[in-house]
């Protein structure tokens, strides 16, 4: 085999209470990658779609969560990787974290898988650093593995795969604004009183054993978010109307998909996704804002071949 082509999927960071440690992953929504085994080595990225992005190795986080990976295997091996981009860049689910879930997942397949699919999430995260300027996990995580997974440590990376209840979907809705990264940063406040902190591991912890224990409710009462929404949902037009309507159309909770500016709800059964699917978009009907909702299962398997 030379050649592989991978779907890669988009994701959900945060997911209300978990800031910078929870992820799920979505099946609906994603990017295709064909990565092909070469003679000439290094990592050549031949051709982009879909969005307009760099093609240089070192400045797209394909290329470098590839070279992170080689590096690593002292390899001097060489392969050629096009990109054709589902995801939109900068919407808040995702876009550069499924690049480089699907680099590192199509070249450990070619090379006969030296790593395991949980060994790759560091090469991925290392991409991430051109992307946001840190390594972070929160969504190339969730792409490479499926499910929700909890980042509980970045240095060592340790990441715990969490179940997932059989019927619980996602809605997410994109809206076509640009919401500068410095400002959704720059929202964020540096030090949280302790009752709020409280609140939040509170809902972290129950939010992991609703997951474990299919219990929606809990789910329901955990997806609650004391320390950034209130903060960078400020960035988003429409937010609180669009809350509003998706909690009262029957969600489980809604809030900020990473750092935005898409909006995520959850919802137990697909008939009840559709319903605040469409809730969402006849709120956003006053706003004057291109936007794209897509309904999802929550994708279990992650990165694949296809
Ligand atoms: P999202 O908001 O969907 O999570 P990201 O913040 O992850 O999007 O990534 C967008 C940034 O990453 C953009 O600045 C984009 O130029 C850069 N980038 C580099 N390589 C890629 C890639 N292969 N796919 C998407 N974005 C990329």
């Amino acid at each position: 085999m030379d050649t592989v082509r991978v779907f890669c999927p988009a994701t959900i960071a945060n997911i209300s209470c978990g800031f910078d440690v929870l992820g799920l992953c979505l099946d609906a929504v994603g990017d295709e990658m064909i990565i092909k085994k070469v003679d000439r080595p290094g990592v050549v990225i031949t051709k982009i779609t879909g969005q307009d992005l760099p093609l240089e190795t070192e400045k797209n986080v394909a290329g470098v969560a590839a070279l992170a990976m080689l590096n690593a295997l002292k390899s001097d091996a060489g392969f050629e990787i096009e990109i054709h981009k589902g995801i939109k860049a900068g919407s808040g689910i995702g876009s550069s974290a499924a690049s480089a879930a699907g680099a590192v997942f199509g070249i450990n397949k070619l090379l006969n898988e030296p790593f395991t699919k949980a060994e790759l999430v560091a090469f991925a995260a290392e991409g991430e650093k051109i992307a946001s300027g840190v390594a972070h996990a929160d969504n190339v995580a969730p792409a490479l593995l499926g499910g929700f997974t909890l980042v509980r440590s970045c240095d060592p990376l340790d990441v715990i795969a969490i179940p997932v209840p059989d019927e619980l979907m996602a809605v997410v809705i994109h809206p076509q604004i640009e919401v500068r990264t410095e400002d959704s940063r720059a929202v964020l406040k540096e030090n949280i009183p302790l009752k709020k902190a409280i609140v939040q591991w509170g809902n972290v912890g129950a939010l992991v054993a609703a997951l474990y224990s299919n219990d929606y409710e809990l789910l329901s009462r955990s997806l609650h978010d004391e320390i950034v929404e209130p903060h960078r949902s400020i960035l988003i037009p429409g937010f609180d109307k669009l809350k509003k309507a998706a909690l009262k159309a029957g969600a489980l909770g809604c809030g900020i998909s990473g750092s935005g500016p898409s909006i995520f709800a959850l919802t137990k059964g697909e008939t009840n996704a559709k319903e605040v699917a469409s809730a969402m978009k006849n709120a956003y009907a006053d706003f004057d804002i291109q936007h794209d909702i897509h309904i999802s299962k929550i994708n279990t398997k992650g990165t694949v071949v296809i």
